[in-house]
């Protein structure tokens, strides 16, 4: 791989923030966009800008196999078995939203819902709705000392039959990954219908939706390498068959009259209206783009510079990393001494370091972590050795002026 070649196509890289060059360790917030994602849109809006299924007129038929087709690249980049199990969502959030709205006929009083406790809030606070509306119980996942997922209170929780099973792929404030495959099986074995948040994953891990054997895997197109404004709802056919549209209106339906309405099937029974359309053209190239990165060579260099990233920290001294494992993927989460997180990226920004600092939308997390928020810092395909040298003489410097 050529990598000056790869990372030329970001053009948001080639900017400078206070005379220093822009060193961007904020991609599992929002990745950068490669030109090949720009150009696609502009494209559309250029060429084939037109509603999608409506009309019998040429631009239509032009969107509208344009945005089709990325429903099939997404049935292959997770591996679903049909076309009809990939929904266009605006992104994970969204796609949460529609499970636990969807879910409301078959979730009873007292059913129990289980949340890992490193869930973005995302995959928290949909449940906790749902559980308002029907009286079912939130139970949230314990993690170990080290930031795991406790697989022996888990497999407590799971005796006491659980109707749902919220888990995440990779923690997006701790970058610590899950072993969903089985965690998923055990989820099953009792009797649960599973969700996992593949909001950090998908840009980073090959995911096979079928060898995971959840019910919903989710995520979000701005997060690798795709635009802002879509996201992803895969569902096993039968049970997304089974959800109550949290949308209704055009699209989503066969047949309207003033007495009854009768839904469409899947997957427009699940897009109500107009769809984010040049967003989902984006996505297609986004997918394109990763496809055609050498998969094994990009996985080796994310992990040696992750690896890199939390030995450099550690070396640094007072530094406090938390939930870090040589497993981990994209993020390295820490504190400097006891300095207030946001005071860190604030110096940071001043010498062209773009880190999130904060509670990251993982505020039960924080709290068992017994800290209010941290410094994060992520990684994409176009990170290089130097960005994280930089990063670490940055806060080499940030830790002389705030510690001495
Ligand atoms: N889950 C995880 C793990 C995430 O990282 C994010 C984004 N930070 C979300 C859910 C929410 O995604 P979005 O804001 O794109 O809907």
């Amino acid at each position: 791989m050529d990598f000056p070649q790869l990372r030329a196509q970001f053009p948001t890289l080639e900017q400078t923030l206070e005379g220093y060059p822009l060193c961007y360790l904020d991609t599992a917030a929002t990745s950068q966009k490669p030109k090949c994602v720009i150009d696609a849109m502009t494209q559309y809006y250029h060429k084939d800008n037109a509603n999608v299924h409506r009309a019998a007129h040429q631009l239509s038929s032009r969107a509208t196999s344009q945005y089709e087709a990325v429903r099939d690249q997404l049935k292959g980049f997770i591996k679903a078995r049909r076309r009809e199990e990939i929904i266009f969502t605006h992104g994970t959030t969204e796609s949460i939203n529609m499970v636990a709205h969807g879910l409301m006929n078959q979730i009873q009083a007292g059913d129990i819902i289980l949340i890992d406790t490193a869930a973005h809030h995302a995959n928290i606070v949909p449940w906790q709705e749902l559980a308002k509306r029907s009286g079912a119980i939130i139970k949230p996942i314990p993690l170990t000392e080290d930031c795991r997922l406790d697989e022996q209170a888990y497999k407590a929780l799971l005796k006491q039959k659980p109707a749902i099973v919220a888990l995440c792929h990779v923690s997006n404030a701790l970058g610590t990954l899950n072993p969903v495959n089985h965690l998923v099986a055990k989820a099953k074995a009792a009797g649960a219908i599973t969700l996992v948040d593949g909001a950090q994953a998908v840009a980073h891990l090959e995911v096979d939706v079928q060898a995971i054997d959840c019910d919903f895997y989710v995520f979000s197109g701005h997060k690798m390498y795709g635009p802002t404004g879509i996201g992803v709802l895969y569902g096993h056919f039968d049970i997304l068959d089974k959800l109550e549209p949290m949308m209704t209106g055009g699209e989503m339906i066969k047949t309207v009259s003033f007495d009854t309405t009768e839904f469409n099937i899947l997957p427009n029974r699940l897009e109500a209206g107009t769809p984010p359309i040049a967003e989902v053209i984006g996505l297609g190239a986004a997918i394109e783009f990763i496809q055609n990165l050498p998969k094994a060579e990009t996985a080796q260099r994310e992990q040696q510079l992750l690896t890199y990233l939390q030995t450099q920290l550690t070396d640094l001294g007072n530094i406090k990393l938390y939930g870090a494992h040589e497993n981990n993927i994209g993020a390295v989460a820490f504190n400097l001494a006891d300095e207030h997180h946001q005071d860190v990226g604030i110096l940071l920004d001043q010498q062209g370091i773009a880190v999130r600092c904060g509670h990251h939308c993982a505020m039960p997390l924080m709290q068992s972590l017994a800290i209010k928020g941290c410094c994060r810092a992520s990684i994409g395909v176009y990170t290089s050795k130097e960005d994280i040298d930089r990063f670490i003489e940055a806060l080499t410097s940030v830790k002389e002026m705030l510690l001495d």
